[in-house]
């Protein structure tokens, strides 16, 4: 069976096919940096990177762009209230991401490009947009610039929503000619920084949400890109009108459209304004990263998966399994990654069902637990191949103990990174003299086939 994904534009499941052979174009839409990561971000994150090392298994080459919204109202008020300078601010909220992606043991995504890099890209669309009609300056003179949604019949086609039906905007304001148009630039404001504006054909402005996708997915994938991933909460306004500018552009966009559902508290959306919201800070009180990369994954992705105050020592529990396997296994065979179970493959390509790909691996474990019971060596081989295969796709981490701090898995992460960047480089002197500071910091490497795993000695 070959993989099939469903796609929430036309609500089917779908054969996935690239658009080019052997390779596959993915755009993920990335955090706004105005404030650290909770889980529901990470989960998002996680879904994906899922995704690609699934692809990546599959021989697949994949070029994933992963945005980081750097200037948003929310950025410039939230550095305003804690008095900072925003750019500063929002560097500094990115650094809280990147740590955490890390030490879940995210792949780097191919471009992980910033919206303040792209202001020209973004410009030339929205030039694009007003000379095709799809797009005007506010009719108050300020240099605001609107989507003109009733120019687009087709705006509401990924929700399935009739304009007339949706929500808008409580009144016609800044210049709007409706209450759907939505902000392509935004008029710089009085009292905010000079420096979050930029000089545009409209007057000083900053870009809105939405065009920052269009025109960064469009500089790095083209007209035409095979998946765009986010979270469910972002699939309207967000997505539906990224769909719109883009298409109205007269770029076909993406092919399929992924959304991840949500990460709940007793039933409810984990968010800030909530107040359920769990900061990893304090996850990482109850459980270690390995827990929290377990038991994000655990959930088949288009489900909502409900925290309780059990879920990180059950996930704790399960990963021991596997890991106690793997050191038992490890004392009579040598071992290294086989094929991956025809079960395990079947359930990976059925939308990603990766509940059911867990299910198998722990099949596996209790069979291989078994055959060292009976000393069947042949047997143990098979069942530890197999389960290697399996730990590399999910990426999940083993034998990683609790006690490491967010620094030292930062320092050992970016190590890795370094080395692989080296060996990619085919500078190995490099590569090496890495490892030996890795070593030197009383950290085991392991290579397997997609990544890098690491234990603290002793
Ligand atoms: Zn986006």
């Amino acid at each position: 069976m070959a993989l099939e994904l469903f796609d929430s534009k036309t609500q089917t499941v779908r054969e996935f096919v690239p658009l080019k052979p052997g390779l596959v174009s993915m755009y993920v839409c990335g955090p706004t940096v105005q404030s650290a990561p909770h889980l529901g971000h990470l989960r998002s994150a996680l879904v994906y990177d899922l995704l690609r090392r699934w692809l990546e298994a599959n021989s697949y080459v994949v070029t994933m762009v992963r945005n980081v919204t750097d200037i948003d109202d929310k950025v410039l008020v939230n550095a305003a209230e804690a008095n900072r300078d925003w750019q500063e601010f929002a560097r500094e909220v990115e650094g809280t991401f990147d740590t955490a992606y890390s030490a879940l043991g995210l792949l780097e995504p191919t471009h992980s490009p910033h919206a303040t890099e792209h202001i020209p890209d973004m410009i030339a669309l929205v030039e694009s947009l007003i000379t095709k009609g799809h797009a005007y300056q506010a009719e108050d003179g300020s240099a605001n610039v609107f989507f003109d949604t009733s120019s687009w019949p087709s705006y509401g086609e990924l929700t399935n929503q009739k304009l007339e039906n949706m929500e808008g905007e409580a009144v016609v304001s800044f210049g709007r000619k409706n209450v759907h148009d939505f902000a392509l630039f935004k008029a710089h404001k009085s009292g905010e920084p000079d420096s979050a504006a930029w000089q545009t054909p409209w007057g000083m402005a900053r870009p809105g949400w939405h065009i920052e996708c269009s025109a960064m997915a469009k500089h790095f994938l083209g007209m035409e890109f095979d998946i765009h991933g986010g979270g469910l909460d972002l699939r309207f306004p967000h997505h539906e009108n990224e769909l719109a500018q883009s298409t109205a552009n007269g770029d076909a966009f993406s092919n399929f459209w992924l959304h991840n559902a949500l990460v709940t508290i007793q039933g409810q959306k984990m968010s800030k304004s909530l107040g359920n919201g769990v900061a990893v800070d304090q996850l990482l009180q109850l459980g270690s990263w390995p827990a929290i990369r377990y038991w994000l994954s655990s959930a088949q992705y288009r489900s909502n998966l409900d925290y309780s105050q059990s879920s990180l020592s059950e996930a704790q529990s399960a990963l021991d399994r596997i890991s106690g396997f793997v050191k038992r296994a490890r004392l009579v065979t040598s071992a290294v990654s086989g094929q991956l179970p025809e079960t395990f493959v079947e359930a990976m390509n059925a939308d990603l069902n990766i509940p059911a790909a867990i299910a198998v691996l722990h099949e596996t474990v209790r069979s291989g637990n078994s055959a060292l019971d009976s000393q069947d060596v042949d047997a143990v081989s098979g069942c530890l191949a197999q389960v290697v295969a399996m730990v590399d796709v999910l990426g999940l981490i083993l034998e990683q103990p609790k006690e490491v701090s967010l620094e030292l898995t930062a320092k050992i992460e970016n190590l890795i990174e370094l080395r692989a960047e080296a060996k990619r480089n085919k500078d190995f002197a490099k590569a090496d003299q890495i490892r030996a500071t890795i070593t030197e910091l009383g950290v085991t490497l392991e290579d397997l086939p997609n990544q890098t795993i690491w234990s603290i000695n002793g």
